[in-house]
């Protein structure tokens, strides 16, 4: 699709307020997507103003979906609503749609911020959290076809935030932990990452930012260039599409060895 294409925004009646918001920030966040890494959302993406995890799922569901989360409900569930307090967005994708979900708000004022302060540097307006987050989630929807790790997507966008709000939004003190903690683990999938604490957690969730950061310093254009070449070689590859993820040993890791060596 073209860059500031409507994507409908789905609300309960009285929620007007944010849906404005949310299409405020929408035309202007594709543009710099489509700018910063040459993605577009799919033609199936939905933006949500997210009030509970249940509904959200099952309201963004196919129907042919919608019976296959019930079956399966006591095996998602729980992580859903350990995570949602800790929630400002959610994007899920559910074959070729992808739905965002996004809190308005006065919740994303109720969340809870004990890991959040350790990541970003404080926002107390919540108007402009809401945008920020719907810039971070439509970079998620922009960039689900092409499977990327959770790191490298964490750390679009993030950067794709930055160049958003103008500002640096991560704390400057987490690059401390970037050069100073030692990972004892592989880089984690989200539900690894969902289940970890402390100098772990905070570690994981900004290297991909930092290294994002740090590529396009180095190298301008280079993740924009890789993101192009991976599509294409999994658009014309007869392999699986798990077989090409990036950091295995596939056509990714060759695109992008010094980043799958360093990290
Ligand atoms: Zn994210």
């Amino acid at each position: 699709m073209m860059a500031g294409r409507l994507i409908p925004i789905v609300s309960d009646p009285g929620e007007q307020a944010t849906v404005d918001l949310i299409g405020g920030a929408r035309a202007e966040a594709l543009q710099l997507i489509q700018e910063s890494w040459g993605l577009s959302a799919s033609e199936d993406c939905r933006i949500y103003v997210m009030t509970s995890w249940l509904r959200f799922v099952f309201q963004s569901a196919p129907w042919s979906w919608r019976i296959l989360l019930a079956v399966t409900l006591p095996f998602w569930s729980f992580r859903a609503r350990r995570t949602w307090p800790y929630s400002a967005a959610w994007t899920q994708r559910y074959g070729k749609r992808v739905a965002i979900g996004i809190k308005p708000p006065r919740l994303l004022a109720q969340s809870d911020k004990s890991f959040g302060v350790r990541l970003f540097v404080e926002e107390k307006d919540m108007q402009l959290n809401v945008r920020r987050v719907t810039c971070h989630e439509l970079v998620h929807a922009c960039s689900a076809h092409l499977r990327l790790p959770a790191w490298l997507n964490e750390g679009i966008a993030t950067v794709t935030v930055d160049r958003f709000a103008g500002k640096r939004t991560i704390r400057a003190e987490t690059l401390n932990l970037i050069r100073d903690y030692q990972p004892k683990a592989p880089p984690p999938t989200y539900r690894e990452l969902s289940r970890m604490s402390g100098e772990a957690f905070v570690y994981h969730a900004v290297r991909g930012f930092w290294l994002a950061g740090f590529a396009e310093e180095k190298c301008p254009g280079f993740l924009r260039r890789s993101f192009r070449l991976n599509w294409q070689h999994a658009r014309s590859s007869r392999r699986s599409r798990s077989s090409w993820a990036w950091g295995r040993r596939t056509s990714g890791a060759r695109l992008m060895p010094w980043l799958v060596v360093t990290l």
